[in-house]
């Protein structure tokens, strides 16, 4: 009971209110908002306009942003610009359509780090239905967007050199040829394979070959473009795709790698050379048989005499 009473002309007069349902609401709302204020989602209230008006101690955590440094500001203080304008002008539609938004959001903390957050906005509406704030809740999923990420490298990757595995070259080589399909750009393909590689094992074992494998790659690489697509085709074969190349720049490519494995110290197994099979996609062939083209001018290259480019 809540009492409230006063002296008046030797009187005193009083009233006792029955408090107890608006005591139960009162217990009731610090009970949710300290259940908001510790819950590990990150919790986010702006007005209808995107201002911060409330945040709970997970985003202060995730974020970096304190709650002076939060309330008031806009909460495009978050925004990465990994977003288009487009991601953002769904969110409003949605919202403002009186339906909640699910989405993958990548913010940029205080620090400018970025996250991923999994968020869901919905819209708070007063007693007549009007709009009146948007609650965002949100995880902190980075960790596992980071591991799904190493895995899908893992799965597209050679262990040893760290360039496309075969698996991931047949994936992107199927897509390039789609695009050559469609806009008839030129296609090149390189492979090469290193001559007695066998005796570099049997000579210096097995580590030393490794060792070769991995400065071959590194060598290559230096001299590739950034689109070449650069995959290990097998044990010590390799492909190089050169999208956009006419086949005389493939071939001059192709020697210019010769000739730098050729002048390359390969430290204990000494020196080493490679044969050049190169080729371009013509006639709406296969790809299988754009492949075997390369393989046939690897083939010929071994024959006539290895430490060559030939070309089909
Ligand atoms: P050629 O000039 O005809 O190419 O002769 P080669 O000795 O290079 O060819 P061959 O195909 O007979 O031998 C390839 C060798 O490559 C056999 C295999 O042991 C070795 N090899 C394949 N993968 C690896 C690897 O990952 N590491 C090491 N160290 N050796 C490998
Ligand atoms: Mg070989
Ligand atoms: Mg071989």
């Amino acid at each position: 009971v809540q009492v409230s009473a006063h002296l008046e002309n030797e009187m005193i007069s009083g009233i006792c209110t029955d408090i107890t349902e608006s005591k139960k609401a009162l217990d009731e709302i610090k009970k949710l908002s300290k259940a908001i204020e510790e819950i590990d989602d990150i919790i986010m209230i702006t007005d209808t306009k995107g201002v911060i008006t409330f945040v709970n101690d997970a985003f202060v955590k995730h974020t970096g942003y304190d709650r002076e440094e939060s309330i008031d500001k806009n909460a495009s203080i978050l925004k990465s610009g990994k977003h288009d304008e487009e991601f953002y002008k769904n969110i409003w539609t949605t919202l403002l359509n009186g339906d909640s938004f699910r989405g993958l959001f990548i913010n940029k903390k205080k620090n400018g780090e970025l996250y991923y957050e999994e968020t869901t906005i919905s819209s708070i509406r007063d007693d007549n239905d009007n709009i009146t704030a948007f609650i965002s809740t949100g995880k902190d999923i980075t960790k596992r967007i980071e591991m799904e990420k190493n895995l899908e490298k893992l799965a597209a990757t050679d262990k040893l050199t760290g360039i496309y595995n075969r698996h991931k070259f047949e994936e992107i080589f199927n897509i390039e040829l789609n695009r050559v399909l469609r806009y008839e750009s030129p296609l090149s393909l390189i492979m090469f394979d290193i001559d007695y590689f066998k005796k570099v094992n049997d000579n210096y074992g097995h580590d030393t070959g490794d060792s070769v494998l991995k400065k071959i790659v590194a060598v290559v690489k230096e001299s590739i473009r950034h689109s070449d697509i650069f995959a290990r085709w097998g044990g010590e074969e390799f492909l190089v795709l050169c999208p956009e190349t006419d086949i005389l720049s493939a071939e001059s490519l192709s020697q210019k790698l010769r000739e730098t494995i050729e002048k390359t110290d390969f430290e204990k197994a000494g020196t080493l050379t490679c044969s050049f099979g190169v080729t371009y996609y013509k006639d709406k062939e296969s790809g299988d048989s754009f492949i075997k083209r390369a393989d046939d001018a690897l083939y010929r290259a071994k024959n006539e005499g290895r430490n060559r480019v030939i070309t089909l």
